[in-house]
């Protein structure tokens, strides 16, 4: 970190200190059957778990009603399972998910966040389509068409925006140290509430990552952006943990074609190669191949070797 910095930001000094206890999550979103990617994901943050002496939590993110289906709540745990991935926190099976963790539950505290940004005058509503939004901007950027309309936030129908226009001074702990980050171009004006009147994935996110005492995050690279529109949401919202967690950004697995995994490349599956009669060391073995370690892997822990050290 440079002295220039530390000047700059009231936080430095506090952002490289390490917390006493550092808690991790996994967080998946039963959306579709888990995949090698979310495998590799939960690996490495089960192996920096060990290496931090680290807390897992296990985060079902189900707030998009429209695409989750039980039994992708199932294959999490089955997965899960089946792996012998370790967590020490949150629902043990789909029923304990239902009655206590599932995000509905925790609506009140999301409600709270979106009333404070509205309050404060840091959100503003908008009801542009995305066919408004691609009119303005070739790219699809939401340039801000609704800032200065004062359309009325109680009004159903209408997503909420954050109003970025004020830069703030981000710092985002690395496994490397403090880093400087600035909001990208295509994060202005991100929506925090959903025209549904459900808080967007960006505000649920670090409003249960503060719910759970989380302050070490583990996730993909194509997550990077949306890290940095998460730490200016903590900033506004002055959740001062959130900004001070801990993340590492994980390298993703591609497929030998070149294509990124998705939910829909069914043979990518963990429920697929089960199926197949696959065993837990002949998944992590696909992963690792994949990832340039070559030879059999017994379990996760044989995938350490991708971290940095
Ligand atoms: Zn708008």
């Amino acid at each position: 970190m440079t002295s220039s910095t530390e000047e700059q930001t009231p936080h430095a000094a506090s952002l490289t200190r390490p917390p006493l206890r550092y808690k991790t999550r996994i967080a998946p979103t039963p959306s579709g059957f888990l995949h090698l990617g979310n495998v590799l994901s939960f690996a490495l943050t089960a192996l920096l778990a060990e290496r931090y002496q680290a807390t897992i939590v296990l985060r079902i993110d189900d707030m998009d009603q429209q695409r989750v289906r039980p039994e992708y709540v199932q294959d999490i745990f089955d997965t899960l399972n089946f792996l012998e991935l370790p967590w020490h926190e949150g629902p043990r099976d789909a029923a304990s998910f239902a009655g206590e963790y599932a995000q509905r539950h925790r609506m009140p505290l999301y409600r709270q966040a979106l009333e404070q940004l509205k309050d404060r005058g840091k959100a503003f509503a908008c009801n542009c389509s995305r066919k408004d939004i691609l009119q303005l901007d070739i790219s699809g950027r939401y340039t801000g068409a609704c800032l200065d309309r004062n359309l009325d936030p109680g009004q159903p129908g209408l997503s909420w925006r954050l109003d970025t226009r004020k830069p703030e001074p981000l710092m985002m702990n690395t496994l490397q140290g403090a880093v400087a980050v600035a909001l990208p171009e295509d994060q202005q004006y991100f929506v925090v509430r959903k025209k549904d009147g459900c808080p967007a994935y960006q505000l649920s996110s670090v409003v249960d990552d503060a719910h759970f005492g989380i302050n070490f995050i583990v996730r993909g690279q194509d997550l990077y952006a949306s890290t940095i529109a998460q730490l200016y949401l903590a900033c506004v919202l002055g959740n001062d943990a959130f900004q001070r967690s801990l993340f590492y950004h994980h390298p993703l697995l591609i497929l030998p074609d070149g294509s990124k995994l998705s939910k829909s490349a069914g043979a990518t599956s963990v429920r697929y190669l089960r199926r197949e009669g696959k065993t837990p060391s002949a998944v992590f073995t696909l992963i690792g191949n994949q990832l340039g370690i070559p030879g059999a892997l017994k379990d996760w822990r044989g995938l350490s070797m991708l971290l940095p050290t």
